[in-house]
């Protein structure tokens, strides 16, 4: 990949950062735009090849990889051998019909998959024309230059040019989970990847500091891609549910299988049947009994609710988390940004020397600013200028001051500091310009605060000065003194916390800003994320506090109330100052009144009492990533299942933890979105709610499936089990049985997976936990149903004898019988427990009214065309039958209806 031929990318790591610059092309401020399109021509998009996935025929073929078929092929064999020639092909087709439609199930399903997994994109920062922009990874070439900072995934193999505090964690690449602290210069030829320290490779995650460096390689070639099989394993679609009823498909398959070979024995032993004719009615008794279409149907239930989700802007990471979203008992929610808006705007500032108001709205870095109402006397002028210059300096934020109002680029806090430095009347672009910043503490969650260091302004007596901005109590404990225009003076804590106070009990997001003089410019190391830096041996002088104002967001208090009513306890967690965080929560109608925890009382308190404090609280206020750890432990040890929401590198421990971690799609960092079980694309709590209402309503469409499908095949079966037991001519034959079989499952076993959330589920409680998928109303509603099927075909099938002595005719009844009771039946398992007499339930899903048509459209070609007359040895009837068959339905269908409401009366009045 290096365009200059003197190296090769394997000894990157032993040349300067200079020499490689130059060997790749390139230079400090990045690539031209023209530059970085011709290299795309020249070396594609930066991606690894997907794996090559299963070929379409292997697909194809393993669909005919499961007992039912090799029953029924067998089946085929045998009946060749015994010389049943159309019974033989009639089983063919059917093996044939269904492995077709499994097929074309389960590409539907992964397609909806797979389709999901592009909208998660990973995007980086990029030094291109001599700006910081920021790009989709995929567009990187060789000679970009890469900003980094923690939390990033690396897109590319760069060579580092520099390094502020910078940890890598490489287990995608070394498999050792500790974390690599990385510098610039070079190292010796020979030196193993592992230890190359100089270099970042693509895959890999910054966990601590920055980086900045040039990419040598990308896609295929970068060192993931080289060994990038294990990286390329697609994870497997399934979920412990989907195991579950895998397990109980598995068990009831064999119990059927056990069920034939007695019915066999039985009709042989004590009815004496022909043994073919014996044989091949156990064999449609197997096949009609087997619940084969339930794979297909919880894969297409899960794929369609996540489908749902991203058209919801919830984007499930892994499939899992559809079902555990539904059980959700609690949900620890971020505040800024996911409850609010994120638009953060300065609007109270607190100096030595007054209290200022702040005018103005947005990034619009317009309005006035006064203190009680008067325009600024000098010395406010004076401190406000100084507070503003710390400010900018001690900032990552930047703006793109070309667009009204201006486009921020960066944490949303800091730009707010940005607009109201410049209301102060300051160029943020130029005082950045003017003054660099020689070192650095990165904010973080865990300590609360960000600190830099520069060249002092001209009247210092230090060379060097500290800049400090944060949490105030976390400022103010660095501090002794005040700044004023006349000199520092000491620094009286308590006058200050009554302004902290009383900003927070605004709803306003406090910061302190402070300021040191210094003689060395090294900034104390930040240790780990647990301890944090040592600041104390600065005499810093506090210039000020802001106020920064984050409107609630509107929907998310709708989402909260619905939340709420749906039995979801929702806990808002935040970094913010108690007060602050108590004020938007009472905006958002967080529990009334409010208990609140803060994060140090939160790590105070002892395992059991922290666990029935957990199930009250609303806020837990200055929070730090290991507290979110520890709040969900508590919640999950009182038997909760927990969503937790989060968007830093240090989040990912929690997010792993939860039961669903949910991150940020646009704040998060790659590090917590790929610790998560789903993404929010818009960061929004109300998405949060919508994901969990699809939870929800996968969750019962699954159930309606199984409570609908069961039936159907236990009645089928139980006509065939009838006969045999009471010796009688057989109502339905056994091909007729794998008709009736085949023509259902492509039918009716789908359109309940598209039903939409029932009008009450977010009225009802969370499932609990170990609740079982079917409860005993459910149970019973199957064995009742299955013996109602059978009861009606084995009434009409008599009725029909009796009346005319035809025996195909008779058999034709009963299957139409059989097949209409099974469709009122998918109308009634709409609504598993409320009535579905209405018109709504009955029309409006689209599928299952296609559904019934389309099975109506088969009936009538199995009653009427001569050629199924001679395949499966039906008959045509006429209007008197159709007339007793729709009639006896509807009756059947009313049974039903009474039974929904009977049962859960009489039988299980203690259950939900
Ligand atoms: P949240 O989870 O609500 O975003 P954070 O942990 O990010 O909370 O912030 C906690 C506190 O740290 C804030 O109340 C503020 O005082 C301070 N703070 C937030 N962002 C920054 C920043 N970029 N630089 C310095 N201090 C910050
Ligand atoms: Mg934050």
């Amino acid at each position: 990949m290096m365009t200059d031929p003197a190296f090769s990318s394997s000894q990157v790591h032993a040349h300067t950062a200079d020499q490689i610059l130059k060997a790749v092309n390139s230079q400090a401020d990045g690539l031209s735009s023209e530059q970085a399109q011709q290299r795309q021509q020249q070396f594609g998009a930066n991606r690894l090849t997907p794996p090559a996935g299963e070929s379409s025929w292997l697909k194809f073929f393993r669909q005919f990889n499961n007992v039912l078929i090799y029953v029924l092929i067998v089946a085929a064999i045998m009946s060749w051998l015994l010389g049943r020639w159309t019974d033989g092909a009639v089983i063919f087709a059917v093996v044939l019909i269904n492995g077709i439609f499994g097929f074309i199930q389960e590409g539907k399903a992964e397609q909806a998959l797979a389709s999901i997994r592009s909208m998660l994109r990973v995007h980086t920062h990029v030094l291109r024309d001599g700006v910081r922009q920021r790009v989709d990874s995929e567009v990187l070439v060789p000679g970009d230059i890469v900003l980094l900072e923690s939390g990033d995934r690396v897109p590319a193999d760069l060579r580092l040019i520099e390094g502020i505090n910078l940890a890598v964690q490489e287990s995608a690449l070394t498999g050792e989970s500790f974390s690599v602290q990385k510098q610039v210069d070079p190292v010796a030829i020979e030196t193993p990847l592992a230890e190359r320290l100089c270099m970042l490779y693509a895959g890999t995650l910054v966990t601590q500091g920055r980086a900045r460096g040039v990419i040598i390689a990308i896609g295929d070639n970068t060192e993931i891609g080289k060994i990038g099989d294990m990286l390329r394993s697609v994870e497997p679609l399934t979920t412990p549910l989907m195991k579950q009823l895998g397990e109980l498909g598995h068990v009831l398959t064999k119990a059927i299988l056990a069920l034939s070979a007695i019915t066999f024995a039985f009709g042989w032993f004590f009815r004496h049947y022909p043994i073919d004719e014996l044989f091949m009615a156990v064999v449609g008794l197997a096949v009609a009994a087997i619940p084969e279409g339930l794979p297909a149907v919880i894969t297409i239930t899960l794929a369609i609710g996540v489908q749902r989700m991203a058209s919801h802007k919830a984007i499930i990471r892994r499939l899992p988390a559809v079902e555990t979203l539904g059980s959700v008992s609690v949900i620890c929610t971020d505040k800024t940004g996911t409850l609010t808006r994120n638009e953060m705007s300065a609007q109270s500032v607190q100096l030595s020397n007054g209290e200022l108001e702040i005018g103005g709205v947005g990034y619009h870095p317009q309005g006035e600013i006064t203190a009680e109402q008067q325009p600024l006397n000098s010395a406010q002028k004076v401190t406000l200028q100084r507070l503003a210059t710390a400010a900018i300096l001690c900032n990552d934020a930047r703006f793109d001051q070309n667009t009204t109002p201006w486009q921020l680029h960066g944490d949303p806090t800091e730009g707010a500091l940005l607009i109201l430095a410049a209301k102060a009347g300051l160029d943020p672009a130029a005082v950045q310009q003017a003054t660099s910043r020689l070192a650095e503490i990165p904010f973080e969650s865990s300590h609360g605060y960000m600190a830099t260091l520069h060249n002092a302004p001209e009247d210092s007596e230090t060379p060097f000065q500290l800049l400090l901005k944060g949490a105030p109590e976390r400022v103010l404990s660095f501090c002794s003194h005040i700044w004023t225009p006349a000199g520092p003076l000491p620094l009286h804590t308590d006058e200050w916390q009554v302004a902290i106070d009383s900003f927070a009990s605004r709803g306003q997001r406090v910061l302190a800003l402070a300021e040191a003089d210094s003689d060395t410019n090294l900034l104390p190391l930040p240790g780990n994320e647990v301890s944090s830096p040592d600041l104390s041996s600065y005499p810093f002088k506090l210039l000020g506090l802001v106020g920064i104002m984050d409107p609630p967001r509107e929907e998310a208090r709708q989402a909260i109330a619905q939340c709420q009513q749906a039995g979801i306890h929702v806990i808002m967690v935040t970094g913010d100052h108690a007060s602050t965080a108590a004020a938007i929560g009472a905006q958002l109608g967080l529990g009334a009144p409010l208990q609140i925890l803060t994060g140090t009382e939160l790590e105070q308190l002892p395992e059991l009492e922290l666990q029935t404090r957990a199930a009250k609280i609303d806020i837990v206020a200055r929070a730090t990533p290991a507290h979110k750890l520890r709040l969900v432990a508590a919640l999950q040890a009182g038997k909760q299942v927990v969503a937790m929401t989060g968007d830093g590198v240090n989040d990912a421990p929690a997010l792993k933890r939860a039961d669903i971690g949910v991150a940020m799609g646009m704040k998060g960092t790659e590090a917590a979105k790929e610790a998560a079980g789903m993404v929010l694309a818009d960061d929004n709590f109300a998405t949060l709610r919508t994901a969990v209402l699809e939870g929800r309503t996968v969750y019962d469409n699954l159930r309606k499936a199984l409570v609908f499908l069961l039936p159907t095949n236990g009645g089928q079966a139980l006509v065939m089990v009838a006969a045999i037991l009471l010796g009688i001519t057989l109502p339905i034959t056994p091909v007729q049985i794998l008709w009736i079989n085949m023509v259902s499952a492509i039918t009716l076993s789908l359109p309940l997976v598209f039903d939409k959330a029932a009008a009450n589920l977010m009225q009802r409680a969370p499932r609990q936990n170990d609740e079982a998928l079917l409860s005993n109303i459910l149970l019973f509603r199957i064995a009742f149903v299955s013996v109602l099927l059978m009861g009606l075909t084995l009434i009409l099938y008599n009725w029909s004898t009796l009346h005319q002595a035809d025996l195909s005719r008779a058999r034709t009844v009963a299957i139409n019988s059989l097949v209409g009771a099974e469709m009122v039946y998918l109308i009634s398992c709409r609504s598993l427990l409320n009535s579905t007499l209405s018109l709504t339930s009955w029309l409006d899903n689209g599928y299952a009214l296609l559904a019934i048509f389309l099975l109506s459209l088969m009936q009538l070609a199995l009653t009427y065309f001569p050629f199924m007359h001679t395949l499966f040895g039906t008959a045509a009837l006429d209007l008197h039958d159709w007339l007793i068959i729709v009639a006896s339905c509807l009756l059947l269908y009313l049974l039903m209806e009474a039974e929904k409401q009977l049962t859960p009366r009489l039988l299980f009045r203690n259950e939900k």
